[in-house]
């Protein structure tokens, strides 16, 4: 097809892989060479029914070799583990790679990626937290854009378009709040996993809807925002915006403020990532002042969300800080969902790993793999019972 779109989907199966299907469904000239899921392969093996990708990737091997024998009728190669994600992330003529996995699992493919000549659709946050600095050169050297897929990152490149980056004052991220928003430490002792699961507006994977809650999704946007627009995180202002309208903002020299507004749809960041410089058009999603008779504004409870603040710390530190950060979490909001760690015990595990790391400056990805490790075992071996 003329002006076709080769693209890879890194977590076909998740909340922003689907969301990137129903774009591809809209536009057909969208074309998946190939997707990936950890384990659900019922609803892979439909997806690739449905798209004919080249190629499919199931990381759990046992999980690969069912989807290998349901799809023996199509042709379409199945592969598994890490390294099929990898040959998925460097499929043979795919222009953009949509990193929709979660956690740190999205930053060797990520890195592979970019060496193959891909641009990214950068929903995985995770790969820039851990290993920024790799992949923002990485990204330089090949010539290949990183375009963000997260809605307050998005927003920000929206209102960064057409200015100059040194007249920036600074951005205003914006935050929900969660829907813990108001409450002190003491009134979150026994929050459950059903509760941590309901968001106010956006509808998300287990672990950045938990990740929203306690305000560690909003420091590891802090450390992605860093990356990205290679701004200082002390020039970073969280702020909470319950409405979730303002997707975010940036101030400039001047003090003139440029936001992008819309209703909480992830469609619109996740197609204006693929079509860059372009829009297309949505039909489904105008927004409606009238329903919003007033947008609030607030600061974050940093005292008892304090995950904000270690995110902040980790980034101004750099190095090996941000993966301990990002994955003490990762373990810690694992155990809560299994019932193993307490609702406030998230956080306090992320700050007990982060006083017992070392950290070394500039890390190589071999580095990095095994602070995720250590920072892993340390909160399993660590946490309450
Ligand atoms: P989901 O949990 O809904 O989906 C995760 C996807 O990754 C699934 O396809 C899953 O496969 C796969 N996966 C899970 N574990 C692994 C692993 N170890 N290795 C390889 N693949 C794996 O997550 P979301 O879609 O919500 O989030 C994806 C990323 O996008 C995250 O980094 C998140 O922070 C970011 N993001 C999400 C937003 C949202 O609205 N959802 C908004 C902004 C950013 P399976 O289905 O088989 O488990
Ligand atoms: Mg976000």
């Amino acid at each position: 097809m003329e002006n076709e779109h080769k693209i890879s989907i890194l977590g076909s199966t998740g909340s922003i892989g689907t969301q990137t299907l129903e774009v591809v469904r809209a536009y057909p000239n969208f074309k998946v060479m190939a997707m990936s899921a950890n384990s659900n392969i019922e609803l892979l093996e439909k997806q690739a029914r449905e798209f004919s990708p080249k190629l499919v990737c199931v990381v759990n091997e046992e999980k690969a070799n069912e989807l290998k024998i349901k799809l023996s009728d199509t042709g379409i190669k199945v592969v598994s583990g890490k390294g099929g994600l990898i040959e998925a992330a460097v499929y043979d003529d795919v222009k953009t790679v949509v990193t929709a996995v979660v956690g740190i699992s999205g930053l060797a493919p990520t890195i592979e990626a970019i060496k193959a000549g891909k641009n990214i659709a950068l929903a995985n946050k995770e790969t820039l937290v851990t290993g920024g600095h790799i992949v923002t050169k990485l990204a330089k050297e090949y010539g290949v854009s990183l375009l963000p897929v997260d809605s307050e990152h998005s927003a920000i490149f929206q209102s960064m378009q057409g200015f100059s980056h040194s007249q920036i004052n600074r951005i205003l991220l914006t935050a929900s709040g969660g829907p813990f928003y108001g409450k002190k430490r003491d009134e979150l002792l026994n929050i459950t996993p059903a509760d941590a699961l309901k968001h106010p507006n956006w509808d998300m994977g287990a672990k950045v809807t938990v990740d929203s809650s306690t305000l560690v999704n909003k420091g590891l946007e802090v450390i992605e925002a860093k990356w990205l627009f290679d701004i200082p995180v002390d020039k970073i202002k969280v702020l909470i915006h319950r409405e979730s309208i303002i997707h975010s903002m940036v101030e400039y020299a001047d003090n003139g403020v440029i936001a992008q507004l819309g209703v909480p749809d992830m469609k619109l960041p996740i197609q204006y990532a693929l079509t860059y410089p372009d829009r297309l058009k949505m039909t489904d999603n105008a927004l409606d002042f009238t329903k919003y008779s007033k947008l609030t504004f607030d600061e974050p409870d940093e005292d008892t969300f304090f995950a904000l603040r270690l995110a902040k710390e980790a980034g101004i530190s750099g190095g090996t800080l941000p993966t301990v950060f990002n994955s003490a979490d990762e373990a810690a909001v694992s155990l809560f969902l299994g019932g193993k760690l307490s609702y406030p015990g998230i956080s306090d595990m992320i700050a007990r790993a982060m006083s017992a790391h070392k950290n070394t400056d500039d890390p190589t990805l071999d580095q990095i793999l095994e602070t995720d490790r250590w920072a892993r075992e340390f909160v399993v071996s660590n946490m309450e019972r």
